[in-house]
């Protein structure tokens, strides 16, 4: 993919009109625009929140994007998964994905990983990242990118859905619940039944937490959790504390200043 060349000190003419209307939100400016430039996220996981998600940081301006999935896409994915299409069947979905990211928005850099999160490779994914995007499908990918999160201090937006319902919080290490505080045990997960536009918005709320976070605007789901009810249109905001006993996230310590 095309490296993003530009300086990360200014917005070109071209960045400003592109981002013009969120750079004129009260209180948003170009300052913020610019931390978006220079932020490097990751979204893990490339399915049906990975998916919107990635789209929207993409067209925010986040200068550098890394899209991790090992999955290839199938007709079955085609109800959520709106980076791939049907010409995509049978090849990669990060690669599908990067490819229309970096169409979306040719100024910042796009990368896609065609692996799955691992404990072998994990820590070398996230060093240096300003943030992940927890689009994962199960419990065990889950852990080993909240326990790597953890140890280099990168935040993590958790997001997750099944049938109409979202969940989804903010992790900062050192500072909120981890992963493992809020979930000791693994919740079985067969086959998840989910709607398109709940997996969206469970993408749209994670990407919007992780702008505010790298704008330096505070995230509205540090130490709660969002459950919100698409079938009912009703929400829930959970206030929730670390665990003192957790062994994953005991004695981390914030790199907020
Ligand atoms: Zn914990």
């Amino acid at each position: 993919m095309k490296e993003n060349k530009q300086p990360l000190t200014t917005l070109s003419q071209q960045e400003q009109e592109r981002y013009d209307r969120q750079v004129s939100i009260k209180g948003f400016g170009r300052k913020r625009q610019l931390k978006l430039k220079k932020a490097r996220i990751i979204v893990a996981g490339i399915g049906g929140v990975g998916s919107s998600a990635s789209m929207y940081l993409a067209v925010a301006g986040i200068g550098s994007l890394t899209v991790i999935d090992s999955g290839e896409v199938e007709l079955s994915n085609l109800n959520r998964q709106i980076l791939h299409w049907e010409k995509n069947l049978g090849t990669s979905k990060a690669l599908s994905a990067a490819t229309k990211l970096k169409q979306l928005n040719p100024d910042i850099e796009v990368t896609a990983r065609e692996e799955s999160i691992t404990e072998d490779s994990v820590l070398k994914l996230l060093e240096g990242t300003d943030g992940v995007i927890d689009c994962l499908d199960n419990f065990p990918s889950r852990y080993i990118l909240n326990d790597a999160a953890l140890k280099l201090g990168v935040p993590v937006f958790h997001a997750a859905c099944s049938g109409f319902e979202v969940r989804a919080t903010t992790i900062i290490p050192g500072v909120t619940p981890c992963l493992r505080c809020l979930y000791p045990r693994e919740l079985h997960q067969a086959k998840v039944p989910i709607l398109g536009s709940i997996a969206g918005m469970a993408g749209n709320i994670a990407t919007t937490e992780a702008i505010k976070l790298i704008a330096g605007l505070e995230p509205t789901l540090k130490n709660r959790l969002l459950i919100y009810d698409g079938l009912h249109l009703r929400y829930n905001l959970v206030n929730i504390s670390r665990n003192p006993d957790c062994l994953f996230c005991k004695g981390v310590r914030t790199n907020e200043g």
